[in-house]
């Protein structure tokens, strides 16, 4: 009697086993159909895919982690679809090698880094090399300041280069300028911290009809961040589109538009403007100067600033994958 029982016992461990590692091995099938869905950009396929994998075989933690790796990346898709739409507002870097050719300055210039940045988070794809540009850790975000605050850099606004650049007005001997791009939720969380710590000044360029995204700033995170009167707000449209693209009176709403929603809410002026994806033609440099902004930045590299240039100052992109040796480089004259 007694080895019957133990013979069912098994027989049922063993199948137990069976189906055990069948299951295991169906999620394992359905979690690489849904890694290939991954790499080819179909998220919410994938997804779905990750869901029926966790279904199949809901103890295995490395699929609930690419499920929510994936619901992440669409959420990104979601917020900042239009960005990818057209390519992102990533810059060509010249090689370190040719930089000093680069930073040799005209009478007319003074050295004067403005820094680009957009998220700081972790990059929640890091196998995308634009993500990856685009994405800085709040960790390597504090090296950089860091370094900044300790070797003599001071930040200052856009609005105290235009006096120096037009009025003579001195600067500190090693000036530089922070920007970020498009208003992220994340410059509340992992930015506005950082300058306060280091009590180190800012440039937010705000594109300002995005009310009820997630990734973006609300205005009550901008109110918030103004009272340290350690940020600089600066228009970058309405929604962000690429705005050669636009008709004449579309390109004029998104730039007048963006200036007037920023002044509602500040009410203060807002005085430099950046171009979404860097584009610009003619049309749009004089529409800037007409709505009455003062400069607006470029994507075009350099660091060398002038009167002539005010209205496509140069910038340097900081790379989510620069080393802080590379960062030091590139921000020295
Ligand atoms: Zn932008």
């Amino acid at each position: 009697m007694k080895t019957i029982f133990n013979f069912v016992i098994m027989l049922l461990v063993i199948l137990g086993l069976g189906i055990t590692f069948s299951k295991y091995h169906q999620s394992s099938d359905l979690k690489k159909q849904a890694d290939l869905l991954m790499e080819q950009g179909k998220t919410q396929e994938a997804i779905i895919m990750y869901e029926q994998a966790r279904g199949v075989f809901p103890w295995r933690q490395d699929v609930v982690n690419d499920l929510e790796g994936a619901q992440l990346v669409l959420q990104s898709d979601l917020d900042y679809g239009q960005i990818y739409q057209i390519g992102a507002e990533t810059q060509i870097l010249p090689p370190l090698s040719i930089l000093p050719s680069i930073n040799k300055l005209q009478p007319n210039e003074i050295f004067v880094p403005i820094l680009m940045y957009h998220h700081i988070r972790v990059n929640p794809r890091p196998g995308s090399p634009v993500w990856a540009s685009l994405n800085l850790t709040p960790d390597q975000l504090n090296s950089q300041l860091q370094y900044l605050t300790s070797h003599g850099y001071q930040t200052i606004s856009l609005d105290e280069l235009y006096l120096a650049l037009t009025k003579n007005t001195p600067l500190p001997s090693l000036p530089i300028v922070l920007t970020f791009d498009d208003g992220y939720r994340t410059f509340y969380d992992s930015v506005f911290p950082l300058l306060k710590k280091y009590k180190v000044k800012a440039v937010e360029f705000v594109i300002t009809q995005v009310e009820g995204a997630p990734a973006y700033l609300t205005w009550d995170q901008i109110m918030e961040i103004d009272a340290s009167g350690l940020v600089q707000w600066g228009a970058h449209t309405r929604h962000h589109p690429n705005l050669p693209d636009l008709s004449t009176a579309a390109i004029t709403n998104e730039i007048k538009g963006s200036k007037a929603d920023l002044e509602l809410h500040l009410k203060k002026p807002i005085t430099w403007f950046a171009y979404p994806y860097g584009s610009y033609n003619n049309f749009i440099v004089q529409t800037v100067q007409d709505s009455g902004f003062v400069g607006a930045v470029s994507t075009i590299y350099g660091a060398a600033q002038s009167k002539d240039k005010l209205y496509l100052a140069p910038r340097i992109m900081v790379d989510g994958r620069f080393s802080l040796a590379e960062f030091i480089t590139r921000i020295q004259k």
